[in-house]
């Protein structure tokens, strides 16, 4: 495995390698989720290059960008086992020289959920992986669907500025009592990781209520927050029940459907999402 930490590297990495190439990007912190990707990607391209970057810009101030989980020589061991080509592995000097003072900003799809809660949050994703397509150039780039609105932003950037690589969404990865795979799980003592099954449980509900035939969002919104509040030790940031492309909140059900929630566990914000 190449491993690069510089553009120009990487890009004279990149060269003469063969197409097609697919490109994972992540922060680091490897889990099982990470895995899924990079091993369908592995299948479905000649090249397979993966990114360890903790983008600043996509934390805010409260975020947990300085304690956020790093290990790099335990990370790129991982990426060479699974047989990943060329690492990325840029410092943030390196992403964001001095003088840099260009943002990418996706509307609407920006300002629901996740972009509500973190404010400029993803206007840091968008940026980071416009840079990131833009250094690579990949013909597949592949996200998680744990990610909802990451998928649905990164979409409509890469489709509105041509960058040219398909976006591929691959499925959540979970732990065996529904709990999605997550770097920041690392952060829960083992009560708290106990109390995170609440979110799946919800999202549970939200798909039973669903099946049962109930159409109002706003009945599923009320029983997932009933749910969560029975966990002493979880406290919800937001729960939703929206259309899956324009994220918007549902009045009624009558197609698809996305429930999807954030919740504190402690001090750690986790988030999930499921087809319902
Ligand atoms: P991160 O390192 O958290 O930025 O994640 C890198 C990529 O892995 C993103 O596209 C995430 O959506 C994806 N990912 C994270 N957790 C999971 C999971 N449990 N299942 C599937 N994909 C995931």
């Amino acid at each position: 495995m190449k491993v690069a930490d510089t553009v120009a590297t990487m890009r004279e990495a990149l060269r003469l390698v063969n197409r097609p190439l697919g490109f994972v990007p992540t922060m680091g912190g490897l889990h099982e989720g990470h895995l899924a990707l990079i091993r369908r990607a592995q299948r479905e391209n000649s090249t397979l290059a993966a990114s360890i970057f903790v983008n600043p810009a996509q934390f805010g101030p409260q975020d947990d960008f300085s304690t956020y989980p790093r290990d790099m020589t335990s990370d790129l061991a991982i990426l060479e086992d699974e047989g990943v080509d060329l690492a990325f592995t840029p410092s943030t000097g390196e992403m964001y020289p001095d003088g840099f003072d260009t943002r990418v900003e996706v509307g609407a799809l920006s300002d629901c959920l996740e972009g509500k809660s973190r404010p400029g949050h993803f206007r840091g994703v968008a940026t980071v992986v416009c840079k990131l397509l833009s250094i690579v150039r990949p013909d597949r780039a592949y996200f998680g669907r744990k990610d909802l609105q990451q998928t649905v932003v990164v979409k409509r950037m890469t489709a509105d500025l041509n960058l040219g690589a398909e976006v591929v969404v691959t499925p959540t990865v979970r732990e065996p009592d529904g709990l999605a795979f997550s770097s920041r799980n690392a952060y829960l003592n083992p009560k708290e990781r106990a109390a995170a099954a609440v979110l799946h449980l919800a999202l549970r509900t939200a798909a039973r209520l669903r099946g049962e035939g109930v159409a109002d969002p706003r009945r599923i919104r009320e029983e997932m927050e009933k749910l969560i509040a029975r966990e002493p030790l979880a406290a919800v940031d937001y729960v939703s029940v929206a259309d899956p492309e324009s994220l918007e909140e549902l009045d009624t059900i009558d197609g698809p459907a996305v429930a999807s929630l954030a919740v504190w566990i402690g001090k750690t914000r986790l988030i999930d999402n499921l087809s319902i």
